[in-house]
């Protein structure tokens, strides 16, 4: 039975690891619901007068191994079951990546297009009123997500300071960098999976220049992705936004369709050497050996799973993959990196810029970098020798990684 559900599906995974650590019923009971949910109307004043109220939620999964940390989305489709996957989703990620922070996330069911300015900023502030007693530098600190950029936080992070009557910066990460923010937070996500993609293909005695990729999202993650692997020597065969894609058999120039989509807002095959439009269904199955998800959850189904041509797939999004796709793709013998721990470079800068807050300090480039391959091949050979140990595939060795160590954690603490 397809398990649709994204709640479901995270429930899915963990019990899975659960099972393969053999784990007793009374700390397994502990990880299925969140620790705390929060659900708010919160109200804005409309640029003609009216008033409009907004659904928000704050879901906070577990906090045994730290502060409560995740992003705030702003989105029409956020519900409760998407946001309580998304916070559970983060408990194992930061667990798995080995940094001192449990699992939270927030949403407003809002399109952010359709608000002017001022009002995107009264309703960030409006989410910090409804919820100030629950965050903090030291309880719950939120990041950006889905439609929530650097602007957003500087504002929550203002309206917290004035309703707390202190100096917070490390109440909100994800920050521009004039107000706090870290070095690196931008690109941290791409370069964390471009880190873990490298070591994969080591491991497989592939070479980069071998290798054609084609990434389904040109935003923060896919474009700045598409651009590291493009200046590492990788042939980047096909890119899409939300209007569709190109495919160019012997590869793009990325430089160019940056340019275009900075121009024009789009990505076209017309004014691109070699290349024709195709839709983002038949970006998935294009021949290549490398395919990126990095837009929207779910794409990868039991639909198009039998038709996937790639050899390795790399979870820049969080939950592309439905387990029945999963499933079939472990039967073909494709490698899935999975998303908590092939997109937790961007929550691993997090960290840093929270420690950077906290302590008064500046990191450099160069620091961020080092520190963030670190932490991110560390995590990674975590999970491959899971993976080797059990014979598993690398998403339910990254949960078996995570889940004991918040559950160690857990016991230390009760
Ligand atoms: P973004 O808003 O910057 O970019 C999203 C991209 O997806 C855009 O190019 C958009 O046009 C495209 N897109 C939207 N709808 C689409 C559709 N129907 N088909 C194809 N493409 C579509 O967002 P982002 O920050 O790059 O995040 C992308 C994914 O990566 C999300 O799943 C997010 O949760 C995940 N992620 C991002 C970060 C981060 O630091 N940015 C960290 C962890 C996970």
């Amino acid at each position: 039975m397809a398990v649709s559900n994204p709640y479901q599906r995270f429930i899915k995974n963990l019990k899975d690891a659960m099972e393969a650590l053999e784990l007793p019923k009374p700390e397994r009971k502990l990880l299925l619901e969140p620790q705390h949910e929060f659900n708010k109307d919160v109200s804005i004043t409309k640029d003609d007068g009216t008033t409009t109220k907004f659904h928000a939620f704050r879901v906070q999964y577990n906090n045994a191994r730290g502060p409560y940390k995740g992003g705030i989305r702003f989105h029409p489709a956020a519900d409760k079951d998407e946001v309580k996957a998304l916070a559970a989703l983060m408990a194992i990620k930061t667990a798995v990546v080995g940094i001192p922070f449990g699992g939270a996330k927030g949403g407003v069911q809002v399109d952010p297009k359709t608000l002017s300015t001022r009002e995107l900023e009264e309703l960030s502030r409006a989410y910090i009123r409804a919820f100030v007693d629950h965050l903090g530098p030291d309880t719950d600190v939120p990041a950006p997500d889905v439609n929530t950029t650097p602007q957003i936080m500087a504002w929550m992070r203002d309206e917290y300071e004035k309703l707390t009557k202190t100096y917070a910066p490390a109440m909100i990460t994800g920050k521009p960098l004039s107000n706090d923010g870290s070095r690196g937070r931008d690109t941290a996500t791409a370069r964390g999976g471009f880190f873990i993609l490298e070591a994969v293909i080591k491991d497989q005695k592939l070479k980069a220049k071998n290798l054609c990729v084609a990434i389904q999202g040109f935003g923060n993650a896919g474009g700045t992705m598409a651009r590291f692997l493009y200046e590492a020597g990788y042939t980047v065969v096909a890119v899409s936004d939300s209007h569709g894609g190109v495919y160019a058999k012997d590869g793009l120039d990325i430089p160019e369709v940056e340019k275009q989509k900075e121009k024009t807002g789009r990505i076209s095959g017309k004014n691109l050497k070699g290349a024709k439009d195709v839709t983002n269904e038949e970006l998935m199955e294009l021949p290549c050996d490398i395919l990126i998800p990095a837009a929207l959850d779910n794409v990868i189904t039991a639909d198009n799973a039998k038709k996937i041509k790639a050899k390795l797939i790399l979870e820049i999004a969080n939950g592309p993959t439905t387990p029945e796709a999963d499933e079939i793709l472990g039967k073909r013998k494709i490698t899935v990196i999975p998303d908590v721990l092939a997109n937790s470079g961007g929550v691993t800068v997090s960290y840093f810029e929270w420690s950077q807050g906290k302590s008064g300090e500046q990191w450099t480039d160069e620091q961020v970098d080092s520190e963030l391959k670190l932490v991110i091949l560390t995590a990674y050979k975590d999970v491959r020798r899971e993976v080797h140990r059990r014979k598993i595939p690398y998403r339910q060795a990254a949960f078996i990684v995570g889940v004991q160590r918040l559950v160690e954690a857990m016991k230390q603490s009760s």
